[in-house]
């Protein structure tokens, strides 16, 4: 008797015969969080090559800007909504490329309980979303997962070395648990899930003072600053190209794997290299300044990329000395600053 106290009477959907065809394919409703950011923008651009996808970006412009999505706004197969993830989020999607969440140190330990709760309540959030909707999932973790790695190159299977009450940890921290939500949604409730663990990615569009060390030696450079190399300078890092970056997340995205898989270039530098080949490209007349580092900066990272190799048959293609020279190129034309021409 209570089922039927309940039962509302509607008539029933007509079912459009074009929708139902075997020859109609439907287009892919995507959504990005964090889309009007650095990788998130490139992404999108990839995206909307492909005249089969929706894409809708949510965005609440904590350090990304429309500005980074302005050749979209008004183009009908796109959507951008000011939201914050902290919030519940109501959309009808396929696939979600859950982005949101400040990539830069200086940004991410502004207001770290923020942060924290972008990557706990956000993730959170967007899983009910796939949940709800029967979207797959693709979460933008990172290599900070790893610490400061006692195992190196760090492989997807290594637990990683994480201070968990430092300044860094609501960051990595928040993407461990942000890692955790991801495989619980997954065996708990069946969500389809990929987690993609970046490295550091740099490319155009970057903030100019994001803080982040590829943009700060590339800005300091084209200003005639000294380039601040933070102590020792023999802590290494591996940059990918944002390019490379965009492909590796959409195979996975497309591809079979959860993951975690780690996307990034192999090519290990020094922060001492980086700073000579920053000022051997743009101008060999800055100076070095070594200055005080911040607590917790892991001393060496590089990614091992078999797994990536393996099951998404991806690898980077532009080499650090290829990719250096495409972010002068827009950092020139956002800071005003042409290249002296040298007889
Ligand atoms: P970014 O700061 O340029 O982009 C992040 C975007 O998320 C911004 O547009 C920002 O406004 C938005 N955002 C932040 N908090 C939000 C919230 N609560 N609600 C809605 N939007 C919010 O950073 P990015 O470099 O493009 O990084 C993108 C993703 O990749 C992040 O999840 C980051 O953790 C991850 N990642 C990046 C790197 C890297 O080297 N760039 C490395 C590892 C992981
Ligand atoms: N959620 C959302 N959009 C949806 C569905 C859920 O933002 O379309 C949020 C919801 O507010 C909740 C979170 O996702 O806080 C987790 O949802 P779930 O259904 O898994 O858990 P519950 O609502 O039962 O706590
Ligand atoms: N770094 C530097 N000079 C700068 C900014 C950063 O030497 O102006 C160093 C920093 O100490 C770290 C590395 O560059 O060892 C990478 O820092 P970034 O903030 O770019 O990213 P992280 O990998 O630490 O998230």
């Amino acid at each position: 008797a209570n089922g039927e106290q309940h039962t509302i009477t509607r008539p029933p959907p007509t079912p459009s015969p074009l929708r139902f065809s075997k020859f109609f394919q439907p287009n892919l409703r995507i959504l990005v969080t964090g889309g009007a950011g650095f990788i998130g923008s490139h992404l999108v651009d990839k995206l909307m090559e492909n005249e089969k996808n929706e894409v809708i970006v949510v965005d609440n412009y904590f350090t990304g800007s429309k500005d980074n999505l302005k050749k979209w706004i008004g183009h009908p197969r796109f959507e951008l909504i000011r939201h914050d993830v902290t919030e519940k989020l109501l959309v009808e999607v396929d696939q979600i490329y859950h982005l949101a969440c400040p990539a830069s140190p200086i940004f991410y330990k502004y207001n770290p309980v923020k942060t924290i709760k972008t990557n706990v309540i956000g993730t959170l959030n967007m899983l009910g979303l796939a949940k709800r909707v029967g979207a797959r999932i693709l979460l933008t973790s990172t290599s900070e997962v790893y610490g400061d790695p006692l195992e190196h190159p760090q492989k997807e299977e290594y637990w990683g070395n994480v201070n968990p009450i430092g300044v860094r940890s609501c960051y990595d921290e928040g993407k461990r648990v942000a890692e955790t939500l991801m495989f619980d949604y997954h065996r708990q409730h069946g969500i389809e899930i990929r987690i993609a663990r970046i490295f550091n990615t740099y490319g155009p569009r970057m903030n100019i003072d994001d803080g982040r060390v590829v943009s700060n030696f590339i800005a300091q450079a084209i200003r005639g600053e000294p380039l601040t190399v933070q102590s020792p300078g023999t802590q290494t890092r591996s940059f990918c190209y944002v390019s490379d970056m965009v492909d590796g997340l959409i195979r996975l995205m497309e591809g079979e794997h959860t993951g975690p898989i780690n996307i990034g270039n192999p090519g290990e530098f020094t922060m001492m290299e980086l700073a000579e080949a920053v000022k051997e490209l743009i101008d060999p007349a800055v100076p070095v300044k070594i200055v005080e580092n911040t607590p917790d900066d892991p001393r060496q990272r590089k990614p091992n990329i078999t797994k990536a190799k393996e099951l998404l048959g991806w690898e980077p293609k532009i080499t650090l000395r290829e990719g250096l020279p495409l972010m002068e190129d827009d950092f020139r034309q956002r800071l005003g600053v042409s290249k002296k021409h040298i007889n």
